[in-house]
């Protein structure tokens, strides 16, 4: 069980069952929204529970996905595609020490000019 909550506190969460390697996404949209990088843990849905959602705010970001945020502090929180059982965590909302680790680097095709990942890590280009 790993809990989590959005910057100010108005989305708080606990998750079972979050998959140990993250996925960091560099696409633009995911460094648009997160000022950086977005690292993610995934679980299915049903193992996601609230303890406070009085922030939580929706928005669809493309035609096959919307994202959660925190409508108080902005926070990004979560990404899910329409009709799927899994729901992608943001690995930066998660309470430590959570135990996970970083297992692949996605969408680098679209990574900024900025810096550069790790060459041992694996990378994929588009997804
Ligand atoms: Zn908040
Ligand atoms: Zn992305």
């Amino acid at each position: 069980m790993i809990t989590g909550k959005c910057e100010c506190g108005k989305v708080e969460f606990e998750v079972e069952a979050a998959q140990e390697t993250l996925t960091v996404c560099h696409c633009s949209q995911c460094r648009r929204i997160s000022g950086h990088t977005w690292a993610c843990t995934h679980a299915p849905i049903d193992k996601l529970r609230f303890s406070n959602k009085d922030g939580l705010g929706w928005y669809e970001s493309s035609s096959f996905a919307r994202r959660g945020f925190c409508k108080f502090c902005g926070s990004s929180l979560f990404y899910q595609r329409n009709g799927q059982e899994n729901i992608a965590i943001a690995a930066g909302s998660l309470n430590g020490p959570t135990g996970l680790k970083v297992g692949k680097h996605i969408l680098v095709k679209d990574k900024g000019d900025y810096y550069e990942i790790h060459e041992n890590e694996p990378q994929i280009a588009c997804f």
